[in-house]
C-alpha cells in the first residue's frame, strides 16, 4: 500500500478503506498511474533511443502528408508509400489530383483496403481546399474534421507532423502501450488521448506520438510484446511482460 501522508493530511482519500486499488482509481482519473518521475524517465529513455522520430510515411508536402495519412487508415505504411510512390510522381498537389479524377486516382491507390471510399474522400477534400483553402491544407483542428476522411486522429497527426503542434493522435499502437504501461489507461482512443495530455511531461509532448507509435510498433508488439529489450521496461507496469 503507498504511503503518502503529506497529500493524505491535505486531501483524504475518496474512498473509506486506503486500499492499493482505491489510489489507483484516483491516479487513473487524473491521468495516469505512473508517477511523474517514472513519466519523465520513460520519455528520456524514447528520446534516448530516437531523439528526432517522425512519421514513417513518405512525404514531400503538407498536402502529400494529408493524402498519405488519409490512405493509412486500415493499411500499411509500406502499402501507402508504395502507392504514392507512383501517385506523387504524376499528382501532388489538390489541382493535378482532382484532374486524374475519381477512378483514375482509385487506379493508384487500389493497392490499398477501401481504396474506392478513399479515392471520393480524397477527390472531395481536394475540391474542398482549392474552393475554401486556397488550395493549401489549412491548420485548424475544425477545419481539418470537416474534410471528408479525415477525423480526429488523422488531425493530430496532421496539426502536429506538418504543424508541430503538441496533439497525440491515438492510433492502435498508442492505444496498447499507454493502457499496458499504465502511462494512459482507457477504453476508447478519445479517452486515452486525453489522459496522455496530461500525463505525458511538457517537453515532451511534441514527439511523444512518434516515440509511441513506433515504440508500439516494433517493440511493445500486439503479440509476444519485446519486454526484454525494451529500453522502458523498468517502468513499465504491465503485468504479464514476455518472460525472458
Ligand atoms: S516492458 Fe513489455 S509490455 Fe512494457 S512497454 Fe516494454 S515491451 Fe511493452
Amino acid at each position: 500500500m503507498p504511503h503518502e501522508p503529506e497529500r493524505e493530511a491535505r486531501e483524504p482519500p475518496r474512498r473509506p478503506t486506503p486500499e492499493v486499488g482505491c489510489f489507483r482509481h484516483v491516479w487513473a482519473e487524473r491521468g495516469s498511474t505512473v508517477n511523474r518521475a517514472a513519466r519523465e524517465r520513460i520519455f528520456a529513455r524514447l528520446r534516448e533511443a530516437d531523439p528526432e522520430p517522425t512519421t514513417e510515411l513518405h512525404y514531400g508536402t503538407t498536402f502529400e502528408l494529408l493524402v498519405a495519412v488519409v490512405l493509412s487508415a486500415q493499411a500499411t505504411d509500406r502499402s501507402v508509400n508504395a502507392a504514392t510512390a507512383k501517385l506523387f510522381a504524376v499528382a501532388h498537389t489538390p489541382e493535378e489530383i482532382l484532374r486524374l479524377g475519381e477512378r483514375g486516382l482509385a487506379r493508384y491507390i487500389r493497392t490499398i483496403g477501401l481504396y474506392n471510399s478513399k479515392a471520393r474522400n480524397l477527390i472531395k477534400t481536394c475540391r474542398i481546399l482549392l474552393d475554401h483553402h486556397g488550395g493549401e491544407v489549412p491548420r485548424e483542428r475544425a477545419a481539418l474534421e470537416a474534410l471528408p476522411g479525415v477525423g480526429r486522429k488523422t488531425a493530430n497527426v496532421i496539426l502536429n507532423t506538418a504543424f508541430g503542434e503538441p496533439t497525440i493522435a491515438v492510433d492502435t499502437h498508442v492505444f496498447r502501450v499507454a493502457n499496458r504501461t499504465g502511462l494512459a489507461r482507457g477504453k476508447t482512443p478519445a479517452e486515452v488521448e486525453r489522459k496522455l495530455l496530461k500525463a505525458v511531461p511538457e517537453p515532451f509532448h511534441r514527439n511523444a506520438h512518434h516515440w509511441l507509435i513506433l515504440h508500439g510498433r516494433y517493440v511493445c508488439t500486439a503479440r509476444r510484446p519485446r519486454c526484454r529489450e525494451c529500453v522502458i521496461a523498468e517502468w513499465c507496469e504491465y503485468r504479464r511482460k514476455t518472460p525472458a
